[in-house]
């Protein structure tokens, strides 16, 4: 259905782990089944499903696998002890591996949408043992990643790990998704204009790496999202289509890249922050993509601010003589993180800036700013376009559409660039003492 996807996956065969891709109508008889057979290890296959992704596509995919006479056994991924949604953590991700020792499996297949296919792929990589995914909801872009997302020590973290060698997604499945997982993977996407603008940023003013072949990728599944939002909503089977492929193409890219930076900047922390608060403190919270756009929504905001700054007002002197020695800065994240502190605190040490480091960052910017908005500016977009392009798929717009209350969301994007590693417009707002006046116009600009 997508030649460009065939076409990716030859071209970078040497560099990713997933070799067939089935996107489409009927996809288990149109190639999914086919797909399995050439590229799993005949034996016993470990199906992970939940009660929902078995009615959704588990179902039809045993019997696909009965009429090919394969051989399977069923794992149920169980709801959490308070009987939410399952998340994956450490304690999912060791089950899983054990049920595939004792059961001697071959091969896993995961059927389900980011948490079942996160579990399985870890504990997959972590038993050498093959994997393949059939998708259950356009909800996010991880299915074709080699990271999967675990909650470890209350800390949302990516853990490296192998991509699935097939991936499914029968589009009449994806459609039929809860609405708001839908619009969850468009929300993970709507934040290309950001995070790619934070991924430049960061290359710019921290060295870090940056690949032109993911950007190409990014670019070619963003050129599938064109005029399919406001179809979202009535369930559009192409709009779905081009969602589900476009979602694909972002993990394809972050495969090749080797990381999830050309997906995921500041947007995405604020949405980790809001989950890890959400499961340490017993707060609401929403699905990833859903998180990501109202966060994708302030973080274009951010950068608006940066934009409309008189680079002569940037004062390094000042900014230098205020950072805090880090004892002191670690002494706040403690009394700010409570509970989360020990697991926060070594990817805030790492993202810590030293006297000189931040002396070179803010001369770097300052005597270096038309080239700011050439390098940013080639891919955002206003928190005014972004937000009418969700508004369009009767997306989630404001944080309390999420349930997430103002003082948490102001502390989601004050605070949570102590969470990674990862160098982006929160940690530069930050940098130039503008972050915490910048989130409360944000907060009033998202009233
Ligand atoms: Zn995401």
């Amino acid at each position: 259905m997508f030649p460009i996807i065939d076409d990716l996956l030859s071209r970078f065969q040497s560099r990713l782990d997933t070799r067939a891709l089935v996107i489409g109508h009927h996809a288990m008889e149109e190639g999914g089944l086919q797909a399995l057979q050439d590229h799993l290890p005949k034996g016993l296959w470990l199906v992970a499903v939940d009660d929902n992704t078995w009615e959704a596509a588990g179902a039809d995919v045993a019997a696909h696998l009965d009429g090919a006479s394969l051989t399977w056994e069923r794992y149920d991924v169980v709801p959490e002890a308070d009987g939410g949604d399952p998340i994956c953590t450490d304690d999912r991700i060791a089950a899983f591996e054990e049920a595939l020792k004792a059961s001697k499996a071959t091969a896993a297949i995961a059927v389900g949408a980011g948490t079942i296919n996160d579990i399985v792929k870890m504990a997959s990589h972590n038993a050498g043992v093959p994997m393949a995914c059939v998708g259950t909801a356009p909800s996010m872009n991880g299915y074709t990643s080699g990271i999967a997302a675990v909650l470890s020590d209350g800390v949302k973290t990516t853990n490296p790990c192998k991509a699935p060698a097939v991936i499914i997604a029968d589009v009449d499945v994806m459609a039929n998704a809860p609405y708001r997982m839908i619009c969850s993977g468009l929300g993970d996407l709507m934040s290309k204009p950001v995070s790619n603008a934070d991924w430049q940023l960061s290359a710019w003013l921290t060295g870090s790496f940056h690949s032109d072949e993911a950007m190409e990728i990014i670019e070619a599944g963003a050129a599938m999202l064109k005029d399919v939002a406001p179809l979202l909503p009535d369930r559009d089977r192409e709009a779905v289509a081009g969602l589900t492929a476009s979602l694909m193409l972002s993990g394809l890219a972050m495969s090749v890249a080797g990381s999830s930076s050309p997906a995921s900047g500041g947007e995405h922390l604020i949405s980790h922050f809001i989950d890890m608060t959400a499961i340490a403190f017993d707060e609401p919270h929403d699905f990833h993509g859903c998180q990501v756009g109202v966060g994708t929504i302030t973080s274009a905001f951010l950068y608006e601010k940066l934009q409309a700054l008189d680079p002569d007002t940037i004062d390094i002197d000042a900014r230098v003589d205020a950072l805090l020695p880090w004892d002191d800065y670690e002494a706040l994240l403690r009394e700010r993180f409570g509970p989360l502190f020990d697991a926060v605190v070594t990817h805030a040490r790492k993202a810590y800036p030293t006297p000189e480091d931040l002396r070179v960052r803010l001369t770097t910017l300052k005597e270096g700013w038309p080239e700011l908005k050439t390098r940013v500016g080639r891919t955002l977009q206003t928190s005014q376009a972004i937000e009418d392009e969700l508004h369009s798929a009767k997306c989630p717009l404001r944080f309390s559409d999420l349930g997430v209350e103002t003082d948490r969301a102001r502390r989601s994007i004050v605070h949570s660039k102590d969470i990674r590693n990862r160098y982006t417009i929160l940690h530069l707002a930050w940098e130039l003492g503008h972050l915490d006046h910048w989130a409360d116009e944000a907060l009033q600009r998202l009233a």
